[in-house]
């Protein structure tokens, strides 16, 4: 029997100062970095906390506290790897992907493919189970105001009983 569930993951970093950005694992020039306790990279953040969702298995801070100085700019494929070892472990893996990345600036459409591909890498899945988005939210709000970035990732898993 298969048990198909769903899982949510959303994340928020804001921008600090530097000359380039991580999202899922790409690195972006820009005239801006984000900001956080690991290398802030808010899109694996996101995925990291969906496949979490979808076991019910908490989120990342529940594996990784951000009090411990241990994780401090830390790879965020290390929390990715977390989630697909429980994954694993409960006999499970991924369906599709969808993700949504929310901000003004820098402009992700150009990337698109290239982050495609590398989170097709991380996860072990085929690109085209992975759908990868931008908007913006019409200059209003945070991200309208180029204070950060948001992502939204929505994911469904197979679970083999
Ligand atoms: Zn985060």
């Amino acid at each position: 029997m298969i048990n198909v569930r769903l899982g949510n993951g959303f994340d928020v970093h804001a921008f600090t100062e530097g000359n380039e950005l991580i999202l899922c694992g790409v690195k972006i020039p820009f005239s801006k970095k984000l900001s956080g306790h690991s290398d802030a990279d808010v899109g694996l953040h996101a995925i990291t906390d969906a496949i979490f969702g979808a076991l019910a298995a908490g989120v990342i801070g529940t594996h990784f506290p951000p009090n411990d100085s241990k994780w401090e700019n830390a790879k965020s494929s290390i929390f990715l790897k977390k989630s697909l070892k429980i994954l694993k472990e409960k006999n499970g893996e991924i369906n599709n992907l969808d993700i949504t990345v929310i901000c003004e600036e820098p402009k992700i459409s150009k990337y698109t493919k290239e982050i495609q591909k590398n989170i097709s890498k991380l996860l072990n899945i085929k690109e085209e189970k992975i759908s990868l988005k931008a908007t913006t939210t019409e200059g209003l709000g945070f991200t309208g105001r180029k204070e950060g970035i948001a992502v939204m990732s929505n994911i469904l898993v197979n679970i083999k009983s």
